[in-house]
C-alpha cells in the first residue's frame, strides 16, 4: 500500500509519485521529493539506460550567473539562486567546479549599446559585475578583442551528467527507485491519481511529475490535453580547439546576444575537462533527438511544418535561420563570427565535437516562450519549457515544483 492509500494491484507496480525524465530537472526534484517526504514509495522512468543522456549531457556545463534574463522571471530568479546552489551542491558532494568568471565582448558600436543595456539590467538582477574598457579587457584577456567588456565574477563551469548522477545517487540512497530503459507510452488520469503505461510494463502512483525536455508537449498530450505551445529541436552545434589552445582564454568568452534571438551566440568555453569549446550555433533540427545534420524524422519534420506557430517562427526568423544553416555547413562561416573577438583562431583549429538539441517551447500564436512553463493538473505538474539556463536552475526548479506538489497535497 502506498503512503496514500492507493492498493496494490497484481498488473502494475503502485508507488506515490512517478517521475518521468531523468535529466538533471527530474533528478533535481526527485532527491528534494524524497528528502521531504521520506516514507513514501517514488520511482523515476527514464527511457534511456542511465542519466542525463539528452540536453544535461550535451550542453557547454555553464553554471549561468543570470545576466540575460528579464528581471523578476522566474529565469532570473532560479538562475541567480541555482549559480550558489550549484556550487554547494558540489562542494557537498565532492564534485569538480571551477568558478573562472564570464567575458562578455562587444566588438562594434551597435553591441557597446546593447551591453549598456544589459549592464543596466544585471543592476536589477542582483548581480557583481565590472565595466572593462578595451585595454582593460586586453590586460585579462590578451587573445580577446573587443570595444569593452562586462566581467561576471560568479560564472562557473561544471560537468552537468556528474551532477545528475550525484543527485539519483543520493534519490537512491534514501529508497527511491530509478527505472532505466523504461519509455512511458501513455497516461491516464483518474480521481485516485495516474495509470502510466511504459513499454516494460503498467504503474500507478498518486502524483505525476513530468521533466522529459524534448519531449513535454507529447507527455502533457499522452492526457488528452491539447497544450498550446510545442517544442521546436534547435540543434547547437560545437567545435573543440586543439589541446595547444586549452589556454586561449582564462574565463568564458560571450558575445552579446542579438535581443531579438533566444539563444546566448557562439562563445568560448573552458570546458571542466580542461579543455575549450565554440558553440552552439542554433539551427532547426530536423528530429527531437536529431544530434546530427543527417538526422531526419518524417513524423517529426511533419508536426513542425504543420504548427502554424512554429511557421511564424520561422517566417520570422528566416533571415537568421539561413545564416545559421549556411554557417552549419561552411566552417568558415562559423570561424568569422569568432574571430570578431578572437582573431587568432583558424580553420584548424575547429575540431568536430557533439552537438546538443534545445528543447525550445513555442507558443501556437508564434513566440519562442521565454520563461520556464510549468503545467498542472489535478494530480500532475509538467515543465514544459525548461531551456537554458534550466541545468544551472535545476535545484530551485526542483524546490519550485515541490511547492506545487505540497499544495495539491494540502
Ligand atoms: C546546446 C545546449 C547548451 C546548453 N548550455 C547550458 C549551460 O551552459 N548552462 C545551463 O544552465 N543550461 C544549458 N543548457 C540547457 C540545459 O542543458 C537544459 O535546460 C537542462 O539540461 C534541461 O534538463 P531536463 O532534465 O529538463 O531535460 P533533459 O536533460 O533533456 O532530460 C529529459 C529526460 O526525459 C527523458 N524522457 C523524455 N521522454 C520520455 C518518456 N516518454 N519516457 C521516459 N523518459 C523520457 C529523456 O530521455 C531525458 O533523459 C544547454 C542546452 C543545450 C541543448
Amino acid at each position: 500500500m502506498g503512503l496514500f492509500g492507493i492498493k496494490f494491484k497484481e498488473f502494475s507496480l503502485v508507488y506515490d509519485f512517478i517521475i518521468i525524465g531523468g535529466g538533471i530537472i527530474g533528478m533535481s526534484f526527485s532527491m528534494q521529493l524524497i528528502r521531504k517526504y521520506p516514507d513514501s514509495k517514488i520511482a523515476i522512468l527514464e527511457k534511456e539506460q542511465s542519466a542525463g543522456r539528452h540536453q544535461t549531457g550535451h550542453n557547454s556545463g555553464v553554471i549561468h550567473a543570470g545576466v540575460y534574463y528579464t528581471p523578476g522571471s522566474l529565469k532570473a530568479r532560479f538562475c541567480f539562486d541555482g549559480n550558489k546552489a550549484t556550487k554547494s551542491f558540489c562542494d557537498e558532494n565532492g564534485i569538480k567546479y571551477d568558478v573562472c568568471g564570464k567575458l562578455l565582448v562587444a566588438t562594434t558600436p551597435l553591441e557597446m549599446e546593447r551591453m549598456k543595456a544589459l549592464w543596466e539590467r544585471t543592476v536589477a538582477n542582483g548581480l557583481e559585475r565590472f565595466w572593462l574598457d578595451s585595454l582593460q579587457l586586453k590586460e585579462r584577456e590578451p587573445n580577446i578583442r573587443g570595444l569593452g567588456g562586462i566581467f561576471f565574477p560568479s560564472s562557473g563551469i561544471v560537468n552537468y551528467v556528474e551532477v545528475a548522477q550525484s543527485m539519483a545517487k543520493r534519490f537512491e540512497e534514501s529508497g527511491g527507485k530509478v527505472f532505466y530503459d523504461t519509455e512511458v507510452v501513455g497516461l491516464t488520469e483518474h480521481s485516485q491519481g495516474m495509470v502510466v503505461k511504459t513499454r516494460k510494463g503498467r504503474f500507478e502512483s498518486r502524483y505525476l511529475i513530468t521533466c522529459s525536455g524534448l519531449m513535454s508537449d507529447r507527455i502533457v498530450r499522452m492526457l488528452d490535453i491539447e497544450p498550446d505551445f510545442i517544442i521546436c529541436p534547435f540543434r547547437g552545434e560545437y567545435y573543440q580547439l586543439p589541446s595547444k589552445h586549452n589556454n586561449i582564454v582564462k574565463h568564458l568568452i560571450y558575445p552579446i546576444p542579438d535581443p531579438d534571438v533566444p539563444f546566448l551566440g557562439i562563445h568560448l568555453t573552458r570546458m571542466i575537462d580542461g579543455s575549450v569549446t565554440v558553440g552552439p550555433n542554433a539551427v532547426l533540427a530536423w528530429a527531437r533527438e536529431g544530434y546530427t545534420k543527417r538526422d531526419f524524422s518524417y513524423h517529426d519534420i511533419m508536426e513542425m511544418i504543420g504548427h502554424g506557430g512554429i511557421r511564424k517562427v520561422i517566417a520570422k526568423h528566416f533571415g537568421t535561420g539561413i545564416i545559421e544553416m549556411k554557417n552549419s555547413f561552411c566552417k568558415s562561416g562559423y570561424l568569422k563570427i569568432v574571430q570578431r573577438y578572437c582573431p587568432i583562431l583558424d580553420k584548424h583549429d575547429l575540431h568536430p565535437y557533439p552537438a546538443g538539441v534545445r528543447a525550445q517551447a513555442v507558443s501556437n500564436d508564434g513566440n519562442l516562450i521565454e520563461d520556464f512553463l510549468f503545467v498542472n493538473t489535478p494530480s500532475s505538474v509538467h515543465v514544459c519549457n525548461a531551456p537554458s539556463p534550466a541545468a544551472t536552475s535545476a535545484i530551485p526548479i526542483g524546490a519550485h515544483i515541490l511547492e506545487k506538489i505540497d499544495e495539491m497535497i494540502k
